[in-house]
């Protein structure tokens, strides 16, 4: 075995697939230490620099003081304390929905939600872009799969309507009653005839937005309900960064997202700065959840003292207009900055700004010649992203200076020359 899988390792290094790790030696910042050497870094999620926030630490060293350290139990069992329980009131009310629930993070925030939500019988409709962690979901919930093209509103419309009148029968319980079976496998609820429309609001590594209105208008058209991935529109879009949902809300502070059929999922260890994620949604969902997702019931709480990190953080989000201004002129700089490459920056308005490069290992070398001059910008490769489209994945934060955007324009010219 071990021969086996020495050969799969070694044909993805040949490939230019291998992944590794590089350690850092300083907190998350645009400026940081590798290696005992100095890079300015544009691949992190922390699109407000709060990661090392001065408050936030503060906040989670007073957190400790007032709850410890570890939860000690599931939050079902004697583990939900008051951080936890206020935090998410006030995330509920963020983003305009009744209530919300707490994960430890996001990938397990889809897998259980998506997982309590629906199951054998009933139907998700996926973008062939979605975040592994839905794809994930959409196979543990064992509900019928059909992926859509990445934004194909037509083909979505297409896939709903066929879905439409079918008659559905509950399957039996795939697993066997009595001896052996784990009772968590054995719970596994059975529906019937459930549409979930899951999408990504923007594309983790195309930086583009779904069209989330077309898609509620087609919700509401065919009976589904439409669960919206917000890990990267969460405190960086909308008015006070309350998230995708508030881009051009219905009315001031009210998100066209207060739709009863949306579920709202966002994480808070990408612009919040932490660690988790949240599913907002009607009372009934949320109980609905906090009863059948798999990954809530069976973990360990998080820490609360990340709770009253988190709730100072809300409050850093709220007022930080001027961090999400200067974001904003962060991106016009670099993408007017790199208009002339010969490589293109994909179709963008967010703080994922990828520049397509297309061969695996030229995507690898350029990666390589930036880190040689200091800087340091994922390359990502499939299969996190399609057969020929590596990519180079820029990732602004208000964190960065105009400078440092200026470098990485620079140090991208000088490539080109050189290739
Ligand atoms: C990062 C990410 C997640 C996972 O969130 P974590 O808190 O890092 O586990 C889920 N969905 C999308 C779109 C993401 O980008």
């Amino acid at each position: 075995m071990f021969s086996e899988l020495q050969k799969e390792l070694a044909k993805r290094a040949t490939q230019g697939l291998l992944r590794t790790r590089r350690t850092l030696a300083t907190p998350q910042s645009p400026h940081l230490t590798v290696d005992g050497k100095p890079y300015l870094a544009f691949c992190s999620n922390d699109y407000l620099g709060l990661a090392s926030h001065p408050q936030l630490i503060a906040a989670l060293q007073q957190g400790a003081q007032q709850w410890g350290v570890g939860a000690g139990a599931a939050h079902l069992v004697s583990g939900h304390f008051g951080a936890h329980h206020q935090l998410e009131q006030q995330l509920a009310a963020f983003v305009g929905k009744p209530a919300a629930l707490l994960f430890s993070t996001g990938y397990m925030a889809n897998l259980g939600a998506v997982q309590a939500l629906v199951g054998k019988g009933d139907t998700v409709f996926a973008d062939k872009l979605n975040h592994a962690s839905l794809n994930d979901a959409m196979l543990l919930s064992r509900a019928e799969m059909k992926r859509f093209r990445h934004g194909d509103m037509a083909q979505l419309a297409q896939l709903l309507e066929q879905t439409n009148g079918q008659t559905r029968f509950p399957h039996p319980n795939p697993l066997p009653e009595g001896e052996g079976a784990n009772e968590s496998l054995r719970e596994f609820p059975v529906k019937c005839g459930r549409k979930l429309v899951i999408t990504d609001a923007v594309f983790s590594m195309d930086g583009d937005i779904a069209p989330l209105r077309e898609m509620l208008a087609l919700c509401e058209r065919h009976d589904a309900w439409l669960y919206v991935d917000d890990a990267h529109g969460f405190g960086v879009l909308g008015a006070q960064g309350r998230g995708s949902l508030f881009q051009a809300p219905l009315r001031e502070g009210v998100g066209w997202g207060s739709s009863p059929r949306i579920i709202y999922m966002a994480t808070l260890g990408k612009a919040a700065g932490v660690s988790g994620a949240f599913v907002a949604a009607e009372q009934v969902v949320v109980d609905t959840l906090l009863n059948h997702a798999h990954s809530y019931v069976y973990t360990t709480a998080t820490p609360p003292a990340l709770s009253v990190a988190l709730a100072q953080s809300l409050q850093l989000i709220e007022q930080g207009d001027a961090l999400r201004i200067h974001l904003q002129k962060l991106i016009a700089q670099l993408r007017a900055g790199l208009s002339d490459l010969p490589w293109q920056l994909m179709p963008s308005e967010t703080a994922i700004q990828p520049l397509l490069i297309g061969d695996n290992h030229q995507a690898l070398e350029l990666s390589e010649g930036l880190r040689e001059r200091g800087i340091w910008v994922a390359a990502i490769r499939p299969p996190t992203v399609p057969q020929g489209t590596a990519r180079l994945r820029i990732t602004l934060s208000a964190a960065h200076r105009t400078q440092d955007v200026d470098r990485l324009i620079v140090a991208l010219h000088e490539l080109a020359q050189e290739s």
